[in-house]
């Protein structure tokens, strides 16, 4: 005869296997398309896929669109364009849970046939007097079990009048008890959910029921998920345990606070990861920063690539501890991965960014990278900070004036600096020659005096990188061309009069 195996014993089963599982590690990312795909989802794929990836083992992907009425094709569409931008990709097809119905259904029939689970027919305001009167004896509220009672007859006549019910899951009272890889030993007691509901109908399961099934039929072996989860896994167990499906390891990711370790801005919480694409941040960055939201590797390094983080990523380094978001570790992060892109890259990942005639001028373009690039946290940023390479700037006057100066003394430098620069002959035309030809009037005069209206003249700006430099990428022409337009702003102002 063969002896039962306990529920339990599976899970004391499943905690010795560790990782070791036979069927190799296979995880799965399960939105639902009822909002944008969120930074926090974001990170909770990006954990998957990279546990994934260690091990060796599969990523699948999983739309959990059974509720018709919030899910919508344009979320699903969000989430699906923000997992490629990033490269999350998954393995096989994707499994969408509004078009294998017939299966929660199969397995809905089985429970009810087993006396597993029940229609209830109680009405709302019943529900809500039973809730009351445990309320009333200070006992948490719960579904008193009423209509489990119902005979076999009582029940059928009931469904074929066509009286309103749902299915609920007889649960075993217990104390269930799972390790979770972060947060360590979890334990709940079953007695106080009652017999929660797992389907509005046969065709119309529940969350917590049909996620069981789906993880069971796609031999899920972890489940990795947000913390909000966690009080939804005792139920998810007690199905699995009803149902006779062995146990999944469990991980639950730390919350994502902001800076302020309050709740997240809605900015950043409701915001879809796909605004971090519109606004300039390139995917290699977005993945090293939402690695960071909860994990960290040893010798606590911050940047690392894709490569890097799959081979060091493990769930044990995961904190327990809520993790912060940080907009200006995610800028200095993009700021770096900018910095250290090649010429051709950045231009094409620039494209949507800067006016289509910048792009026309590569020389330019490519000479100003470097400069802009240092003064930028985003893509975005590039068309105000890098403006006057392209175009020339507009400035009021008085910018150009070095603290005191009048505008007389300030004419008068330009115009030195103009016949200096006219004097090179040298070819190419380079930041040095630049220097070197106008350094004596700096020894002079000061270099103030000197560097601050030359970077006024050329830039129409107060901070911008050095002026030698702007002039190296606008060539002498229009250098002087700029020197020569401020001095006409000062004289035609009348401003030396
Ligand atoms: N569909 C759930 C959500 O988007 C995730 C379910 C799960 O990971 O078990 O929050």
């Amino acid at each position: 005869m063969c002896a039962t195996i306990s529920f339990e014993f599976l899970v004391e089963k499943i905690i010795q296997m560790g990782y070791t599982n036979p069927m190799g590690v296979r995880v799965r990312f399960a939105p639902s398309p009822t909002g944008f795909f969120s930074l926090g989802n974001a990170r909770t794929a990006l954990f998957n896929w990279l546990f994934a990836r260690h091990e060796g083992g599969e990523f699948l992907l999983r739309i959990e669109d059974t509720d018709k009425e919030r899910s919508t094709k344009e979320f699903e569409e969000d989430v699906l364009a923000g997992l490629r931008w990033i490269g999350l990709n998954w393995d096989g097809g994707i499994t969408r849970q509004s078009e294998r119905l017939n299966l929660y259904e199969k397995y809905l029939k089985k429970l009810l046939l087993e006396h597993k689970a029940y229609h209830c027919f109680c009405t709302q305001e019943e529900l809500e007097a039973e809730y009351q009167g445990f309320l009333s004896q200070g006992l948490i509220p719960k579904y008193s079990g009423k209509c489990k009672y119902l005979s076999a007859d009582e029940a059928k006549q009931k469904l074929d009048s066509g009286t309103k019910s749902v299915i609920r899951i007889m649960m075993p009272e217990k104390t269930v008890s799972f390790p979770d890889i972060i947060r360590g030993k979890v334990e709940f007691k079953t007695e106080l959910f009652g017999d929660i509901i797992i389907a509005k109908g046969l065709t119309i399961p529940l969350y917590n029921f049909s996620v069981v099934v789906d993880d069971y039929e796609s031999n899920i072996t972890h489940v990795i998920r947000g913390e909000d989860h966690l009080s939804n896994t005792p139920k998810q167990m007690m199905i699995q345990e009803t149902l006779g499906f062995p146990p999944v390891h469990y991980a639950h990711l730390p919350l994502i606070l902001g800076p302020d370790r309050k709740k997240l801005s809605k900015r950043y919480a409701a915001a879809s990861l796909n605004e971090f694409k519109r606004e300039g941040y390139v995917p290699e960055a977005m993945i090293n920063f939402l690695a960071l939201l909860g994990w960290h590797p040893e010798r606590d390094r911050e940047v690392l690539s894709c490569d890097e983080l799959i081979s060091e990523f493990s769930l044990k380094r995961v904190q327990k501890a809520s993790a912060v978001f940080n907009e200006e570790k995610l800028n200095w992060l993009n700021s770096h991965y900018l910095k250290n892109m090649n010429t051709n890259n950045f231009i094409e990942a620039l494209k949507p960014f800067v006016p289509g005639e910048w792009l026309d001028k590569k020389d330019t373009l490519k000479k100003a990278l470097p400069l802009v690039c240092e003064r930028i946290g985003k893509l975005a940023e590039f068309k105000t900070e890098g403006e006057y390479f392209f175009k020339q700037p507009e400035y009021k006057k008085e910018i150009l004036c070095w603290k005191e100066t009048s505008f007389e003394q300030t004419a008068k430098n330009l115009n030195d600096i103009l016949e200096k620069i006219k004097e090179i002959s040298a070819k190419p035309f380079t930041k040095k020659l630049v220097h070197d030809a106008i350094s004596p009037l700096s020894d002079s005069r000061g270099r103030g005096e000197i560097f601050w209206p030359f970077r006024v003249a050329l830039s129409g700006r107060e901070a911008s990188p050095g002026p030698t430099e702007i002039s190296e990428v606008l060539g002498k022409t229009e250098t002087l061309n700029r020197i020569s337009l401020a001095l006409q702003k000062i004289e035609t102002s009348g401003a030396m009069v």
